[in-house]
């Protein structure tokens, strides 16, 4: 699948992964389509490639089809006004596309632990056009502990964890909003993406949607040692 759907252009890639129903949803098309990939990759020679590319300190952007299956799962709960956490927001390519989704009113506040890549994530979402949402606060990128969340801009309608936790951080789950879904990989050997949905009395159910290979949410101190 990588390989097949990758483009010349941002455009053609977002139609060849819509062509090849790699994308289903027009919201999350419509939504791709607005952000420049390459603003967000070290090696724009393959930013339109349909594979994870390496953005330093031992993070990766992941690939588009990751990207696009994370927000269709997350795309009920994506509405104008939403809020949504974004954890482990590297190179800041989802928290823009994940914006966009929840445009006009919504927030989308982007957490990573490497300080370093909080900074270059902000400057690839200016590159893109996006200075007037981070300058207005529809965009918060975060400096911290993805697995303690961000809890002074929620509850949050949507939560997109970008690497996975040995157990569900119960934080996280305090800080979905009712009704509100979390994305989460879960698991150290075998991985799998759960939905963590909330209903609108706060009763919460989880159900395993995927089997993935992702890194695993660490320590920022534990990491600098790797
Ligand atoms: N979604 C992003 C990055 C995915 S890679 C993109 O596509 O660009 C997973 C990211 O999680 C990495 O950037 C890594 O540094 C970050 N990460 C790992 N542990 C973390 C933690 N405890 N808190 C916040 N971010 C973390």
């Amino acid at each position: 699948m990588a390989w097949r759907c990758s483009g010349k252009t941002n455009k053609e890639l977002i139609a060849n992964m819509a062509d090849a129903n790699i994308i289903e949803s027009e919201r999350v098309t419509e939504a791709m389509a607005k952000v420049d990939r390459a603003n967000y990759v070290r090696h724009t020679y393959t930013a339109y490639e349909d594979s994870p590319q390496g953005i330093g300190y031992s993070a990766t952007i992941s690939a588009p089809h990751m990207h696009a299956y994370a927000c269709s799962q997350l795309l009920p709960y994506l509405r104008p006004g939403s809020r949504v956490l974004d954890v482990g927001s590297g190179s800041g390519y989802l928290t823009a596309v994940l914006y966009h989704l929840v445009s006009p009113g919504g927030t989308v506040v982007g957490i990573e632990h490497i300080p370093e890549l909080v900074q270059w994530s902000e400057e690839n979402l200016r590159k893109d056009g996006l200075g007037h949402a981070l300058d207005e606060g529809r965009i918060v990128m975060v400096a911290g502990d993805g697995r303690k969340g961000y809890p002074s801009a929620g509850p949050y309608d949507a939560i997109h964890v970008g690497a996975a936790a040995p157990t569900l951080p119960s934080e996280l789950v305090e800080q979905l909003a009712s009704p509100g879904r979390m994305f989460i990989p879960v698991g150290t050997y075998s991985q799998h993406i759960q939905h963590i949905d909330k209903n609108d009395n706060g009763k919460t159910t989880q159900k395993s949607v995927m089997s993935v290979i992702v890194s695993l949410l660490v320590s920022a101190t534990l990491r600098r040692k790797y």
